[in-house]
């Protein structure tokens, strides 16, 4: 008998999910994560009273009430309703495609003009579109791929929009409705208190080994369990031995204001391509500017987003989904199939352009089949 059950490598939202599943199901849990802190990329840290979102802005938005139910188990969430604008060059844009878009670009006012535009701009695509650029444009023609698409999808992926899939631009709504809100989703919001206190919640009496990389100590673990659920990059994991997976990765500059409001709103796209960033965020807005007790906050905090090329010694954050990687990754998944006693999830596990609520189902669906 080993002291543990199993051994789950990242803190991040899958391993934490997972490990709470197998505690109450009575399993010993360790959890161990290379980083010095849990939550994995939707780690939060409190600055001047404001939760900062650490590895980027996180809204957590779902359709699944089995994924809504679990959740708010562990969290309480706000009314936040994701709303970014793009600035184009100093003009103003709102997200996601919508009437108010479409009436800034072309000062149309009703449905059916804008329809009309966007139906004569999309006669350039005449087959099914092959590709980001295609797609974009046979979804809202080539103004407002020019302006608010182009400059930010080509900063943001550090490719071309003509050699990246088209999926990735269909995750944006386009609505011929007034309705500035980024998701479709029946249920939206920020845990009150930030995402750490629910990560911390999920982790609670769960044992939790900070600041340890799993695969520089594979041999001691392997004493303390036989089953690990490993959420690191499925490539890391069998040392790249395919050739290393593509990942965009990601550099946040933040600064403290003492100001209180710096630009009105959590989240502006500067979709030009001069413009370095992708986005700054102004994290005291996904909390309504308030403190916890419900008080103006005085000052803010933004970052600022760059987008680059992973290498190693960097945190991969979006993997590369495109044809070349997809290929690669079922070598690994391959590999994945053949490994002992170990169960790849998550983003990097399973290299899957995942949401929160995504990995949270992927874990439960997990607990399910395994505990
Ligand atoms: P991670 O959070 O990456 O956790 C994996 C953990 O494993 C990490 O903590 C890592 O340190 C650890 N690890 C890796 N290798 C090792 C090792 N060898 N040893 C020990 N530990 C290891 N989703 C939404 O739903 N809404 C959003 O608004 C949203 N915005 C996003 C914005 C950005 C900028 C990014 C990058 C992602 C966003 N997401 C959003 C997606 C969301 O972050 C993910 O779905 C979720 O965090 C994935 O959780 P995970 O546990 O799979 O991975
Ligand atoms: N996108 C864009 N302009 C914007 C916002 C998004 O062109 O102002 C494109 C970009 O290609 C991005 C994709 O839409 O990769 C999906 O956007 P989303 O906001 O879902 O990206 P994520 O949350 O993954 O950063």
């Amino acid at each position: 008998m080993k002291q543990y059950d199993y051994i789950v490598v990242g803190a991040g939202l899958f391993g934490s999910v997972f490990a709470q599943c197998a505690k109450e199901k009575g399993k010993k849990v360790l959890v161990t994560d290379k980083r010095n802190h849990i939550g994995g990329n939707v780690y939060t840290e409190k600055i001047n009273g404001i939760n900062v979102h650490r590895y980027g802005a996180h809204i957590f938005h779902t359709n699944d009430k089995k994924v809504m139910d679990y959740i708010s188990r562990f969290a309480d969430f706000n009314r936040f309703t994701n709303s970014p604008v793009a600035n184009y060059k100093g003009e103003i844009y709102s997200l996601p495609f919508n009437m108010y878009t479409f009436n800034k670009m072309w000062g149309v006012s009703t449905p059916e003009e804008a329809a009309q535009i966007i139906a004569e701009q999309k006669k350039e695509i005449s087959a099914e579109p092959q590709n980001l650029e295609e797609q974009a444009i046979s979804l809202v023609g080539r103004d407002i791929y020019e302006k608010l698409i182009k400059g930010y999808t080509e900063k943001q992926w550090g490719r071309s929009c003509r050699s990246l899939p088209a999926f990735i631009i269909r995750r944006l709504p386009v609505r011929f409705t007034y309705d500035n809100n980024y998701f479709n989703a029946l249920y939206q919001g920020i845990p009150v208190g930030g995402y750490t206190n629910m990560i911390e919640k999920l982790l609670d009496g769960i044992e939790v080994i900070l600041g340890c990389d799993y695969l520089e100590n594979k041999n001691e673990f392997a004493l303390l369990a036989d089953k690990i659920i490993f959420t690191g990059p499925i490539d890391s994991y069998f040392d790249y031995c395919e050739g290393a997976l593509e990942y965009r990765s990601l550099k946040f500059e933040t600064q403290e204001l003492d100001i209180p409001n710096f630009q009105g709103n959590a989240a502006v796209n500067y979709t030009d391509s001069e413009t370095p960033f992708t986005r700054i965020i102004e994290h005291k807005w996904f909390e309504f500017g308030k403190d916890e007790n419900g008080n103006d906050l005085p000052t803010t905090v933004i970052s600022r987003e760059y987008s680059s090329e992973w290498k190693p010694g960097d945190e991969p954050y979006y993997p590369v989904n495109d044809e070349k990687n997809t290929a690669l990754y079922q070598k690994y998944r391959a590999l994945a199939d053949k490994e002992n006693g170990v169960i790849f999830g998550g983003r990097l596990g399973s290299y899957k352009y995942y949401d929160m609520d995504q990995v949270i189902a992927e874990a439960l669906k997990l607990a399910e089949k395994e505990l």
